[in-house]
């Protein structure tokens, strides 16, 4: 029996989880990602949530392998600019068999995810990017920039928060917005020139005077950090150079009494600019034989920690909805994507709200500042009273 081709846009963390969900559902995957190979996106590193990580392992994945250049980040504690610490809270995790969040190189994840599907005979189709696609009754055709095209079954759109595929399926959908904070990050290469709580596992969050900060201690003496300077225009590419981006961020955290500033002189070369974009509820996700999934469907807003996370379970709840044809006679593909959408349209808009809240935090003003240092410690103190708040994200489970 022929296998259906499942065609997928966006070789990212969707993208390819997706092409390993659908083989194994008994698909033929094809992943056609824009960028040449080697390339890993926007943001340096990335925490992948428990929730993430059981639902690698559901689809057959060695999550110690897919993740074994990172390390367990299972807490975070929250510091303001003055140096006071405001709480420590879990980040997710150790469920029962010990998986804890983890913080990845985000070159190292999609490297890892991408192996994997390489491995088990998925073809990943480098510098080819969607331009548009036409349905017809029998399949899908999707034409690339330069030309080229391919026939299928199915489309998969997982190319991520500018998506075209969204854009053609739905022209009258909603499009990202700039949120009013860019975000930067990088990896110390030699001595930090400040002293650094070393925990293992521990995320440090600081709400700086002028910006936000965050950072971890990787086991190799390495600091991995990031940062979100608030400001009211998206940065313009070239409106920094290498230098004068890393000045920038030290000049901010200079009043600080955090190792931030210290952090970022240890590093040579800051990444970013990138900007925070949001994008309001998508109404469409899907037609007849195509999908969104992953952040072309819902832009999980990056203080969520969960954007990561929420590609991938969408990416393994479709192949579980897809009918496997080898083993039916194949339930028409639309009532899978309908399941699909059933599935995870409530949940993943729940985190993105959480997303969005957690963000705002993050560019207060001094009155702001103020409530916040006042209030964060009652407010979380009371909140895990009973409990994690956050186990209906963590606990999550795609079965
Ligand atoms: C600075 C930053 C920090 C973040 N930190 C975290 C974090 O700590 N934890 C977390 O869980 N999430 C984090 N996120 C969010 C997370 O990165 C995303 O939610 C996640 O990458 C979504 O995966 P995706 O595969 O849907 O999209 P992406 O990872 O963006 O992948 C989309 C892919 O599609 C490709 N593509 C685009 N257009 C086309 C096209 N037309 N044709 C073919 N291919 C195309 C792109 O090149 C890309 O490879 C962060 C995001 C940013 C920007």
């Amino acid at each position: 029996m022929t296998k259906p081709i499942a065609l997928i846009a966006g070789g990212g963390i969707a993208g390819t989880v997706a092409a390993l969900a659908l083989e194994r559902s008994g698909w033929h995957a094809h992943v056609f990602e824009a960028q040449p190979e080697g390339s890993a996106g926007h943001g340096a590193w990335l925490t992948v949530a428990v929730n993430g990580i059981n639902a690698l392992r559901a689809l057959g994945l060695d999550p110690a392998r897919v993740l074994a250049a990172g390390f367990a980040t299972p807490a975070v504690s929250l510091t303001n600019g003055a140096g006071r610490r405001l709480a420590v809270t879990p980040l997710g995790g150790p469920t029962a068999d010990g998986t804890t969040t983890t913080t990845v190189r985000r070159a190292d994840l999609y490297a890892a995810l991408r192996a994997a599907a390489v491995e088990r005979g998925i073809p990943i189709t480098y510098g080819r990017s969607l331009r548009d696609f036409a349905e017809r009754p029998g399949g899908v055709t999707v034409t690339f920039a330069d030309g080229s095209t391919a026939e299928g079954d199915l489309l998969v759109g997982a190319d991520g928060i500018r998506s075209r595929t969204r854009e053609v399926l739905d022209p009258r959908g909603p499009s990202p917005r700039y949120l009013g904070l860019l975000n930067a990050g990088g990896f110390t290469t030699g001595p930090v020139g400040a002293d650094l709580d070393r925990t293992p596992g521990l995320m440090h969050m600081v709400f700086g005077r002028r910006a936000f900060f965050g950072w971890a201690p990787a086991p190799d003496g390495s600091v991995w950090w990031f940062a979100n300077p608030p400001r009211k225009q998206p940065a313009r590419r070239g409106e920094f150079t290498p230098s004068s981006w890393r000045s920038h961020l030290i000049d901010l955290f200079a009043a600080d009494d955090s190792p931030a500033a210290a952090i970022i002189r240890a590093t040579p070369e800051a990444l970013g600019p990138w900007n925070t974009d949001d994008l309001r509820r998508v109404p469409v996700w899907r037609s007849a034989r195509t999908v969104l999934i992953g952040d072309a469907a819902h832009a999980v807003a990056p203080s969520s920690g969960q954007g990561a996370s929420m590609a991938i379970e969408d990416a393994v709840t479709l192949g579980r909805c897809l009918p496997s044809p080898a083993a039916s006679s194949a339930a028409p593909i639309a009532e899978g994507l309908g399941e699909y959408e059933r599935r995870r349209r409530r949940r993943v808009e729940r985190v993105v709200a959480v997303g969005r809240r957690n963000g705002s935090g993050k560019a207060a003003g001094p009155i702001g500042a103020a409530v916040r240092d006042a209030m964060l410690p009652v407010v979380l103190r009371l909140a895990y009273r009973k409990g994690d708040p956050q186990a209906w994200i963590f606990d999550h489970g795609v079965d």
